[in-house]
């Protein structure tokens, strides 16, 4: 009998990179932070989003670019994670797909520019569809703030803690200013830079004497690698090509 062909084990490094390479238009592998989703379809809503032990709100936890080259309609495809972080609960895991075809009306055919894009805005509260995101989780927010009406929420719950934290003043303002406060409620926020677990075992030795130095050299071997694939841009040209 054949032996089952060994599955690819990848694993996933949480590393600091500038807020603009985990935009959307960047198609980022990420923890933390606001979902970077690709588009409006199948989006969950608030209902979908509520945790089915306590029904508070659930935080994104990562995302994972996860493409399929042989399908069309999902040239494009990200993997949701999101969790109940309200002690005592913290259960409620959930995941959701997010997918486009290489050619949408929303990114560009082409890989993205490994250049920072030109926009300021530090967050971005609206999907290039068109539809509004909530201040404080970054899902989508089909409510809004009764008397500004300016102000997009997924929940009364987010909604009331915003108010707290600002909005209360923001509110009676003539526009509404982009920078959001910090609600306690997402994760830090990191890349996440994918190898396979081939790449990161250090080689073995024969001379024991050797051991000391080649596993100080395992650990650079495993860094340079990550500087050589955990770049987007390398991984992109990869994958799209
Ligand atoms: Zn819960
Ligand atoms: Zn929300
Ligand atoms: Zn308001």
């Amino acid at each position: 009998m054949a032996a089952a062909p060994a599955r690819r084990v990848e694993l996933g490094f949480a590393e600091p990179v500038p807020a603009w390479r985990l935009r959307s238009e960047q198609f980022p592998s990420k923890v933390g932070g606001r979902p970077a989703w690709l588009g409006e379809a199948a989006l969950p809503g608030p209902a979908a989003l509520g945790c089915a032990r306590c029904g508070r709100p659930l935080a994104f936890l990562l995302q994972v670019y996860a493409p399929l080259p042989g399908r069309a309609d999902a040239f494009h495809r990200c993997l949701f994670l999101f969790c109940c972080r309200e002690p005592p609960c913290c259960a409620g895991l959930r995941v959701f797909r997010n997918q486009l075809p290489r050619k949408n009306e929303f990114y560009s055919y082409e890989p993205p520019s490994e250049n920072p894009s030109p926009e300021t805005e530090s967050v971005c509260l609206q999907l290039r569809s068109g539809a509004h995101l909530c201040r404080v989780c970054g899902c989508l927010g089909p409510k809004t703030c009764s008397r500004c009406h300016q102000a997009h929420y997924c929940s009364k719950e987010h909604q009331t803690l915003d108010w707290r934290l600002g909005h209360k003043q923001a509110c009676t303002q003539d526009h509404l200013d982009h920078t959001v406060p910090d609600h306690n409620f997402l994760f830090p926020e990191f890349e996440i830079v994918i190898e396979t677990e081939e790449e990161i075992v250090p080689e073995v030795v024969e001379k024991e004497e050797d051991f000391e130095i080649t596993g100080s050299m395992g650990k650079e071997s495993a860094s340079a690698l990550m500087i050589k694939y955990g770049r987007k841009g390398l991984v992109h040209q990869e994958k799209w090509s």
